[in-house]
């Protein structure tokens, strides 16, 4: 088994997993050693729900992300596309702001429109 420290970009919590690095990466399972350190928002969770709510805020970060760069264009490195998370507990809300200068009123309804689409209604808000 193989351990590794995880500290997401979206919140403060550290995490320890273990995977078995014979298996597949389609196949691997990860499972949560120990929860190092519970951050501000999340320490009301249980060590259980806290790994499926630290990873699926990850991934909706990182898919809304990658999917704003691409709808509008923009470089990946682009420090405009600014982006942070609002609430606590197991139901946190992605905010993300578009660049000035693609962010008009029909462009970010648009993008509004596909991340609803893609993450699901009130889960990700663009500003
Ligand atoms: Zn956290």
């Amino acid at each position: 088994m193989q351990t590794t420290r995880w500290r997401p970009d979206t919140c403060d919590c550290v995490i320890e997993y273990e995977w078995d690095r014979d298996l597949d990466p389609s196949m691997r399972t990860h499972t949560v050693k120990q929860v190092v350190h519970f951050c501000k928002h999340h320490n009301r969770l249980k060590k259980a729900s806290l790994w499926n709510n630290v990873l699926n805020e990850n991934l909706c970060k990182n898919g809304a992300v990658n999917a704003l760069q691409s709808y509008l264009k923009i470089d990946s490195d682009d420090p405009e596309l600014a982006w942070r998370f609002e609430g606590s507990g197991g139901r946190r809300v992605l905010h993300v702001s578009l660049p000035l200068d693609s962010a008009g009123e029909l462009q970010k309804a648009g993008a509004q429109l596909m991340l609803d689409d893609m993450v699901g209604l009130g889960l990700v808000v663009v500003e």
